[in-house]
């Protein structure tokens, strides 16, 4: 169940986000997901229901994947394995246990309706990206 509890600690974390722009209503949530997670899946199915009676329900979940990439201490490069458990250099051959990206899950934007009046306007629905420069774990 530990989708459900990352997506619940991103909706809380939204929310309370939302609570101190003002705001009750989230259009989107941008986010950054390491693939070794391997929850994109898990976590958009999770959504909705996390998101149920918070300010992000109804908002669209945006999940950009960051690959997996480690360190060769032996190239002394960094360089990206050819699967996602194997954490062996694809040029040398080496173990690689120095995960350089793919673990982490970040909030990286929310966007906002800029106001009630846009949305009951119903006019092409202008929106604020509001970077947010904080990680989950
Ligand atoms: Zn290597």
């Amino acid at each position: 169940m530990h989708e459900i509890a990352l997506a619940r600690s991103l909706t809380e974390m939204v929310d309370d986000y939302a609570l101190q722009q003002g705001v009750t209503r989230i259009k989107q949530i941008n986010i950054r997901l390491g693939e070794m997670s391997a929850m994109t899946r898990a976590l958009h199915f999770c959504f909705g229901s996390a998101a149920q009676g918070t300010s992000c329900e109804g908002a669209v979940l945006n999940i950009e994947e960051i690959p997996l990439t480690v360190f060769c201490e032996s190239c002394d490069t960094v360089k990206t394995p050819n699967g996602r458990y194997n954490f062996r250099c694809p040029d040398c051959g080496l173990p690689t246990p120095n995960v350089v990206t793919g673990r982490e899950m970040q909030l990286t934007s929310i966007e906002l309706y800029e106001t009630a009046d846009a949305i009951s306007a119903a006019r092409s629905v202008e929106h604020t990206s509001t970077p947010v420069n904080s990680a989950i774990n």
